[in-house]
């Protein structure tokens, strides 16, 4: 049948990614799916998912949307492709910068200019890129130094995973490249368990402003950082850190870039995370939501006082053939048209979002789980050895983490472990019966890894 060949074809030809392709190889290939509606996935071989990961953290409108597809397809029919390096951009395009304009001057009345690109990856190169030039052409050319954190995600291409934090990433390819500092992560449940949140957000923020005096004030060019870190664990941080952060970059004269592609559109209950934190970045990037997945397509918003600045450099030697592709914008500019129509925003923020939190405290009494947290429509759950504590099963993290993650997709519900964080993170459409089905799930799983970690 097709999905033993497919399965074949797969292991023969086709290299995942992120993946262990020796463990595949004992699995027998990879899970294919083959359709999906609202927030639920279907395979091959008939099984169904809860999508507790709206793709990879994308999916926000949910699948089925044959409005997306129209708008595709329309736009392909008139004009599928023309690229904006000759002086020449498409309706589409110009149209979704004005959009996304819009949303970004609600927090910052300066960040009103877009520059498109095709993957959250892409969309922090040219953020690299941009930053750089930037001071240099402002007459500050030793501004080179970014500082970001540990475990941030940032993306796979050599810039991004070098922004990113991930030491595991930076062992493959001989990572990071030269003048990116990584400090504290505000992961206050791993690093300052048991200790006041604003205490513990100081002491990060201390840890920023240590490291800006080390590398020396006058050569940081800017901080980078998720207003809540994503694939590092959902790390959500005191609510008093961003503010902090935000002050210590004016201090410094420093640029304050946040990387939306997780956060952007509507994950946190409002169009940018950084909204929730009441903090303005000069320059901010987007990707999966925007499009909610359905063509790839990211963007990087810019401050009206740096794009001032980069016009005194003549050409910004920078582009993708494919930045502003035309149908990838129309159906961004469908996406964010759903958005609004069906109020996702508001309903994460006041209906949906707190039902997650409230349900996820179903789990707190669980013997495995040390904590239960959310914001918006995301959510992590941390399996710990010993209640109350943080410890991990056999003293090390990522035991337990697959463990639990391959229960719960064997149940019905695809998540993601990360280390030993169940992270979730479903579209913004789920409803408050799937919400419970997703923490049912959960419990039941929990339970059912508990003799096996505990053997
Ligand atoms: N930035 C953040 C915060 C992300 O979570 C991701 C992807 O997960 C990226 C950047 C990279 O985006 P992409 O996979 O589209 O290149």
């Amino acid at each position: 049948n097709d999905s033993a060949e497919l399965k074949a074809l797969d292991l023969a030809h086709h290299l995942p990614a992120q993946a262990d392709y020796a463990l595949l190889e004992q699995l027998g290939g990879s899970r294919i799916i083959t359709h999906a509606e609202g927030c639920v996935i279907t395979d091959i071989d008939g099984k169904s998912l809860l999508d507790g990961m709206a793709g990879l953290w994308c999916v926000n409108v949910g699948y089925g949307r044959s409005e997306l597809a129209e708008a595709a397809y329309k736009q392909m029919l008139e004009l599928p492709y023309y690229n904006t390096f000759f002086k020449t951009a498409t309706a589409p395009a110009v149209r979704l910068a004005a959009k996304i304009a819009e949303k970004m001057v609600l927090s910052n009345p300066d960040l009103k200019h877009v520059f498109f690109n095709s993957s959250g990856s892409e969309a922090n190169d040219t953020v690299f890129r941009l930053v750089r030039h930037y001071w240099t052409l402002k007459g500050e050319p030793d501004r080179q130094v970014f500082i970001s954190r540990r475990n941030a995600y940032h993306g796979s291409t050599v810039a991004g995973a070098s922004l990113g934090g991930m030491t595991f990433m930076h062992a493959q390819g001989g990572l990071p490249i030269p003048g990116i500092e990584h400090v504290r992560q505000p992961y206050l449940f791993g690093e300052g368990f048991g200790q006041d949140p604003d205490a513990f957000a100081d002491a990060c923020v201390q840890d920023i402003e240590d490291r800006i005096l080390s590398v020396g004030p006058d050569k940081v060019a800017a901080f980078i950082g998720e207003p809540v870190q994503g694939a590092g664990g959902v790390v959500i941080p005191p609510q008093s850190y961003w503010p902090k952060v935000e002050a210590l970059c004016r201090k410094y004269g420093i640029l304050l870039i946040c990387d939306e592609v997780i956060c952007g559109f509507g994950r946190l209950g409002q169009w940018f995370g950084h909204q929730h934190y009441g903090v303005k970045p000069d320059i901010i990037a987007m990707a999966k939501g925007l499009s909610s997945g359905y063509l790839p397509i990211s963007a990087v918003g810019v401050s009206s006082h740096i794009v001032e600045v980069l016009k005194t450099g003549g050409d910004f030697v920078h582009g993708y053939t494919y930045s502003g592709h035309p149908a990838a914008c129309a159906v961004a500019l469908a996406n964010i048209g759903i958005i609004e129509r069906e109020g996702l925003i508001e309903r994460t923020r006041e209906v949906t979002g707190p039902y997650l939190a409230t349900a996820l405290t179903r789990l707190d009494g669980h013997p495995l789980v040390g904590e239960a947290r959310s914001i918006g429509l995301l959510g992590a759950v941390e399996i710990v050895s010993e209640k109350g504590t943080n410890l991990r099963f056999k003293g090390a993290e990522g035991h337990a983490g697959p463990v639990v993650r391959d229960i719960c997709i064997k149940n019905g519900l695809m998540v993601r472990g990360i280390r030993d964080t169940i992270v979730m993170c479903p579209p913004l459409i789920i409803t408050e019966a799937e919400i419970d089905r997703i923490v049912d799930i959960l419990e039941a799983s929990l339970n059912e890894a508990e003799p096996v970690l505990r053997a």
